[in-house]
């Protein structure tokens, strides 16, 4: 059934939990297509946390998916007590993935509340930056800080891989999913970027759906749904939500996928209580063996396997997690039916044509937007301060009294507290003091904002500043709850 003769080597991460058993699965099916591909296992994980390598990746298998750019791999945990950040969020990070394709489809044989609707949609999530970049921050010893970073550049490849996905799939329509009605610049520059390169694709359909409106309509009417492309976050809690729509996670396969290296893995964990013990529903990773098929070009075997999975849900071989654990065909026996179901064609089912993805190609240059002008015009000072609004409002204007910046405004958790607004809002040992050009409003020197930092030094704790910046004259940070 081999389209391709040359062996296309692929890293194989077994993972932990129910990884192994999941992977073989995988692993038995694609291997009994023909599909001429070569295995180079390597660890991940757990294991690897408690050997003492605290990014939990060991340096071979970075060197090994560095080498064949494309794996294949099972869930990793992070267990407790060792290392702080997740195996899988580094190796999303150290290959510069940044599209997670998600697909959901109605399948056969799997009974949901939604059977019968023709959900077949494909959730594209933003997949190295916002809040997973993991920059926190204790800002007091009781207010904590976390930076939701969001790049012009990264929502723009994101948005045009949408759309290449879309394409590549013969899908028709993109919608937008941000909460770019509350954060205007983070959230907004994807809605904005979206919309901006979304006449570059005539023949999609594009729409922006505000997040929490996205979630509502997914449960309420998920087939008018086909892709969806949204930030991180968002796209993590709302894969989790299709994934039940077509009946749980032992039915998400995804792709990380970058310009240089693709890693293939079912959405969810390694479900750590159902490990060893050859019950859980290995489909999730052997649709995510079907994506790394279509990515290598492997169509042939693609369908093949899609095909025989679809014949073997319809034939009522189902696992556990289905028809409840008593009743469910054990991990290896429902693995044996799809094998021997291979070369079989479901006549009820269809099996989409997908053509190659070509992935969007943007400018390397570090710049990647140039304003014509910019300035900086004020200073954001965040001060820990058990004094009330009023008082450090007082003390901060006598001691900035003579510098080039004059305080306009301070706020508690983003609402303004100083001048008093008459408002109930509760303050308390974190604020946010606002500083703005005195008079003759140009770039502001560093050496101003230093002269203020020591001022303010004198008698409080200031722990962050955020210059206030105007980009070609638009103002580049957001105004407070009640400021005008
Ligand atoms: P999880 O492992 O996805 O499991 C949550 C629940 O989903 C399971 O208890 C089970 O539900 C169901 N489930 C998951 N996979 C299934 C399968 N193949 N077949 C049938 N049912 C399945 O999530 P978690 O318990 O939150 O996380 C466990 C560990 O995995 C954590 O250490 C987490 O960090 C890690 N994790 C890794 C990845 C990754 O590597 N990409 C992703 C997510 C989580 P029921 O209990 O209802 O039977």
């Amino acid at each position: 059934m081999s389209s391709r003769a040359t062996p296309i080597p692929v890293t194989l991460i077994p993972g932990d939990g129910i990884g192994p058993e999941v992977v073989t699965a995988a692993r038995r099916i694609i291997e009994a297509t023909g599909a001429p591909i070569t295995w180079d296992e390597h660890q991940a994980g757990a294991e690897v946390f408690k050997q003492g390598l605290p990014s939990g990746v060991p340096e071979d298998t970075i060197a090994s998916i560095s080498g064949t750019r494309v794996a294949l791999k099972g869930p990793l945990e992070t267990p407790v007590g060792f290392g702080e950040k997740s195996a899988n969020v580094t190796l999303r990070k150290l290959f510069e993935t940044y599209a997670n394709v998600r697909p959901v489809r109605e399948l056969p044989g799997v009974t949901t509340p939604y059977s019968g609707r023709g959900i077949d949609l494909v959730v594209v999530r933003e997949n190295v930056e916002d809040l997973y970049a993991g920059i926190e921050y204790m800002q007091t010893p009781g207010v904590a800080q976390a930076l939701k970073l969001i790049s012009e550049k990264g929502c723009e490849k994101i948005a045009r891989f949408a759309f290449a996905y879309a394409a590549s799939e013969g899908r028709t329509s993109v919608a937008c999913a941000t909460k770019a009605n509350i954060m205007k610049f983070s959230e907004g520059t994807l809605k904005r970027v979206f919309e901006r390169v979304a006449p570059d694709y005539p023949d999609t359909e594009a729409w922006h759906v505000i997040v929490d409106n996205c979630a509502h309509q997914l449960v309420k009417r998920p087939e008018q749904f086909d892709v969806i492309v949204t930030t991180n976050m968002n796209g993590d809690i709302l894969s989790d939500l299709t994934s039940a729509l077509v009946g749980g996670l032992g039915f998400a396969p995804s792709a990380n996928i970058g310009n240089e290296v693709a890693i293939f893995e079912a959405v969810h964990g390694s479900a750590p209580k159902y490990a060893g013990k050859n019950v859980i529903n290995p489909t999730a990773m052997i649709l995510s063996g079907v994506l790394m098929l279509r990515y290598l070009g492997l169509f042939e075997q693609a369908a093949a396997i899609e095909h025989a999975v679809f014949v073997t849900l319809e034939a009522g071989v189902l696992t556990g997690d289905v028809v409840g654990y008593d009743k469910g065909v054990s991990t290896t026996d429902y693995t044996e039916a799809i094998i021997s179901n291979l070369g079989k064609q479901t006549t009820t089912w269809t099996i989409r044509e997908v053509t190659p993805l070509k992935l969007p190609e943007l400018s390397s240059d570090p710049d990647y937007v140039r304003p014509a002008s910019r300035a900086v015009v004020g200073l954001d000072v965040f001060v820990e301060s058990p004094l009330s609004a009023a008082e450090l409002g007082a003390s901060l204007m006598e001691l900035t009294r003579d510098t080039r910046l004059s305080l306009v405004m301070i706020s508690s958790r983003g609402t303004k507290v100083f001048p008093p607004t008459g408002a109930m809002t509760e303050t308390g040992d974190h604020f946010r003091c606002r500083f703005i050009i005195r008079e003759n409003p140009g770039d502001l020197p560093d050496e101003d904002v230093h002269q203020v930092l020591a001022r303010i030094s004198r008698d409080h704790r200031w722990m962050h500043i955020e210059k206030l910046q105007e980009f070609d004259g638009e103002l580049g940070f957001t105004r407070d709850q009640g400021e005008n």
